[in-house]
C-alpha cells in the first residue's frame, strides 16, 4: 500500500465519460457525498440535478458541514476496519486534486495528527495505541514522542506526558469545502433544487411532492434522510467552535481519555474546534452542559492556552450510520445508493465516490 503525501501529485479520479449522449442524473441529497458526485458528474458532461430540503448552498444542516474534517485513517482503526483504512488512504491522495480547481480556497493538509494521554491514563491509551499499531501497516504505526520532540512540534501543549505522532494523517476545512464543492458543481452546470426533499428513490426515478420524476440514473445520498429505504440511524455528535487568537496548534490532537474521546482541531482565522460527543440518539437539540464541560475541560487540560478562548459557536448533528457502522455502496441498474459514512465521511468520501462513479460505466 503506498503512502500518500501532501507533496506528491494526486492521482486523477476516473470519471465516466458523458460520451455522445450525456445522462440525465438525479442526486438525492446535497451533503458531502452529493456535492462530490455533482461536481464530478457535471464536469464529465452529464445533466445533473441535485435535490435537498436545505434552503441554500451553505451546507448547514448536513453532517458534512458540522464535521471537524479530520482525515485520520490510522486513528479511526480503533473502531473501523481495513476497508475504511484503504478508502481513507485513497481519499487522502485524492483530496488535493479535488479541491485544486474549485472556486474559493479550501484548506487541506497532511501534517499528521497527535494522540495524547495524561499520566494515570496509560492503560486506556496503550490499549488504543496497541490496537491501532496491530491493524496499521508499519509505516503508518503510531510513533512515540519524547517531551522535547512534542514541544518542538506543538509548543503550547502541556500536561500530557504520553504522545504519539500519526505522521500521514490530514485535515480539511469542511465549511470551506462544502461551499466550494457546491460552487464548483454549479460552475460545471449542475442544478441544485434547494428546499426539495425526495420522498423515495427507485431505479431511474425519484418521488418528490407526489410526482414521479424520470432520470437515466439516480444517486441516493440522503444520509439519515434515506430511511426507511435504508436502515440508517443518526448518531448524535456535539462540537464547539472557539476563537483562540495566539494559540499555537498546527495539527489535530486526540486526547485518549478513559471515559471519552476528545479532539482539538485548528482552523484558519484563529479558530479551534473541540469535539465531539458520540451519543446513540437522534436528538438534534443544542449541546448539553455535560458535553460542554467534559469536552472543554479535557481540551483545556492539554492546551491551557485555550483558557481565554471564546466559545463562538456550537453545533449538533447526526452521523449517518448503518447497523454495522460500515459504509455501503449498493448498485442496481439505474440506482446507486451510498450511505453509512458514520464518523469518517470526510476521510472516505472521495474514494467511495470514485467507486460510485464506476457504477455508471455500463450505461455511459
Ligand atoms: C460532530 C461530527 C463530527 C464529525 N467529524 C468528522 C471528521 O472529523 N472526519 C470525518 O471524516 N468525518 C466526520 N464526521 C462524519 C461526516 O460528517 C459524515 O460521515 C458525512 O457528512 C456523511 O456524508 P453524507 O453525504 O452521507 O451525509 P450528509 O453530509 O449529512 O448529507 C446528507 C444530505 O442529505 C440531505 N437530505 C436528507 N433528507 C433528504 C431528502 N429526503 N431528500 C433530499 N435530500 C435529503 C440532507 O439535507 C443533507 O444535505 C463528523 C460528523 C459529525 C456529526
Amino acid at each position: 500500500m503506498s503512502t500518500p503525501t501532501g507533496s506528491a501529485s494526486p492521482p486523477a479520479i476516473h470519471l465516466p465519460p458523458a460520451g455522445r449522449s450525456p445522462l440525465r442524473i438525479a442526486i438525492a441529497g446535497a451533503g458531502l457525498l452529493g456535492r462530490l458526485l455533482a461536481l464530478q458528474l457535471a464536469r464529465a458532461g452529464h445533466a445533473v440535478q441535485v435535490f435537498d430540503p436545505a434552503p441554500d448552498a451553505t451546507g448547514r444542516g448536513a453532517a458534512g458541514w458540522t464535521a471537524a474534517g479530520m482525515l485520520s485513517p490510522v486513528a479511526e482503526l480503533e473502531s473501523a476496519d481495513d476497508h475504511v483504512f484503504a478508502l481513507g488512504l485513497r481519499s487522502l491522495a485524492l483530496w488535493p486534486g479535488l479541491v485544486a480547481g474549485l472556486p474559493g480556497p479550501v484548506d487541506v493538509h497532511q501534517r499528521g495528527s497527535l494522540l495524547l494521554a495524561h499520566r494515570g491514563d496509560e492503560g486506556a491509551a496503550s490499549r488504543v495505541v496497541d490496537l491501532v499499531r496491530a491493524k496499521a501497516p508499519p509505516e503508518h504505526a503510531p510513533r512515540g514522542l519524547s517531551a522535547p520532540a512534542l514541544a518542538e512540534l506543538e509548543p503550547d501543549l502541556r500536561g500530557a506526558p504520553h504522545a504519539w505522532l500519526l505522521p500521514h494523517e490530514g485535515q480539511i476545512d469542511t465549511v470551506q469545502a462544502m461551499g466550494a464543492l457546491a460552487q464548483g458543481a454549479m460552475a460545471a452546470g449542475a442544478v441544485f433544487r434547494w428546499g426539495q426533499a425526495v420522498d423515495a428513490v427507485a431505479a431511474r426515478s425519484v418521488r418528490l411532492g407526489g410526482q414521479q420524476l424520470a432520470f437515466d440514473w439516480v444517486f441516493d445520498v440522503r444520509g439519515t434522510g434515506a430511511r426507511p429505504q435504508l436502515p440508517v440511524r443518526g448518531v448524535r455528535g456535539e462540537i464547539l467552535h472557539l476563537h483562540a487568537p495566539g494559540v499555537r496548534l498546527s495539527r489535530p490532537i486526540r486526547l485518549l481519555h478513559p471515559r471519552h474521546r476528545v479532539y482539538i482541531v485548528p482552523r484558519a482565522g484563529d479558530r479551534v474546534l473541540v469535539g465531539a460527543s458520540e451519543i446513540e440518539s437522534e436528538d438534534r437539540s443544542p449541546i448539553s452542559l455535560r458535553s460542554t464541560v467534559e469536552l472543554l475541560a479535557a481540551a483545556h487540560s492539554v492546551l491551557p492556552a485555550l483558557a481565554e478562548a471564546r466559545v463562538v459557536h456550537t453545533e449538533t448533528n447526526l452521523r449517518p450510520a448503518l447497523p454495522d457502522n460500515l459504509p455501503v455502496l449498493a448498485v442496481e441498474a439505474g440506482l446507486t445508493q451510498v450511505n453509512g459514512l458514520f464518523r469518517h465521511g470526510w476521510l472516505i468520501a472521495p474514494a467511495l465516490v470514485e467507486r460510485a462513479l464506476h457504477t455508471l460505466e455500463p450505461c455511459a
